[in-house]
């Protein structure tokens, strides 16, 4: 368990003493904070199946992108505080709706909270979903060992191969190393998908990444390096749907989409480099901006 009281968990590594209220880079205090809950048909076929994924969205970051689609909540601190005992029912009540599993999005600030809510999720209920880990990458690996209960199904990003952009893009210019050591150590861990009879996944790693406007080529170097280090059996999802928002309409060199030359370049990279397991998105797909229809947390 690593201490609130001297936080460490991602790799900005700020100590503050989040239970006497102090707050680091993330924004997170003591008590957990989401955003929405839900069944949700968003994200890769076998972690949403047919009746999808049990989602939660969890408020603050640890990387705060300056493109964040998410940033109302994960760095405006929109969202409700929910205790460990609320947390448990909102995965039991998921669970009861036939969630496929427990997908937690955006959840390294919060590890030692779910770690105790999913124990009572399985002392009161007997449940015993698989946990989808559902993060920026950022992570440091004595943290992800301490809480890989947490991680049946490993969904990451890959989503700089330059230190440069990293700390252009999400001042973090570790992110590049930190994000790698972390994909080595899910795939060790968990290993490849397996996906069950029924199309559902129940183990294994996805590795996601986003292509960033003028960034095609690091988006094949990450592919590049997968497919060394990895090899290019791993599940890799590449991702069309970078929108300038936030603060990236006023950055130049972040301020516009990806174009259909650049996504091409990507594509054509991960047929060239023999991957086979995976998904691309159509060149075009937009992400919705709210997620209508979602469960406002119910207090603590
Ligand atoms: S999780 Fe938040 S408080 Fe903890 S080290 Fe990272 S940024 Fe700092």
């Amino acid at each position: 368990m690593v201490p609130l009281s001297h936080c460490e968990l991602c790799p900005r590594r700020c100590g503050a003493d989040r239970l006497s209220g102090a707050t680091g880079f993330c924004g997170a205090g003591k008590n957990v904070r989401i955003y929405r809950w839900g069944l949700h048909d968003g994200e890769e076929p076998p972690v949403s199946g047919t009746r999808g994924s049990g989602t939660v969205f969890f408020s603050h970051c640890t990387l705060r992108c300056l493109y964040c689609q998410n940033f109302p909540w994960s760095q405006g601190r929109q969202g409700g505080d929910v205790s460990v005992q609320r947390l448990a029912d909102i995965f039991i009540d998921l669970a009861a709706r036939g969630a496929h599993n427990l997908n937690l999005v955006t959840p390294t600030m919060w590890l030692p909270q779910i770690s105790q809510a999913a124990t009572l999720v399985r002392e009161q209920a007997g449940i015993r979903l698989p946990f989808v880990y559902n993060t920026s990458g950022y992570e440091r690996i004595p943290v992800a060992e301490a809480y890989s209960d947490l991680m049946d199904i490993v969904l990451t990003d890959l989503r700089y191969a330059s230190p440069q952009s990293a700390a252009e893009g999400s001042r973090a210019r570790d992110y590049v190393d930190a994000s790698r050591a972390f994909a080595e150590w899910a795939w060790r861990k968990v290993g490849p998908l397996d996906i069950g009879s029924d199309g559902i996944a129940r183990r294994g790693l996805i590795c996601r990444i986003l292509v960033l406007p003028g960034r095609a080529a690091e988006a094949c170097d990450t592919l590049h390096w997968i497919a060394r280090t990895l090899g290019n059996e791993v599940h890799v999802s590449v991702m069309s749907q970078y929108t300038p928002v936030y603060k990236a309409p006023d950055t130049p060199g972040w301020d516009r989409p990806v174009t259909l030359e650049e996504y091409t370049r990507v594509t054509d990279c991960l047929e060239d480099l023999g991957f086979e397991n995976g998904w691309t998105q159509e060149y075009g797909t937009e992400t919705p901006e709210t997620l209508h229809g979602w469960e406002m947390p119910a207090g603590g």
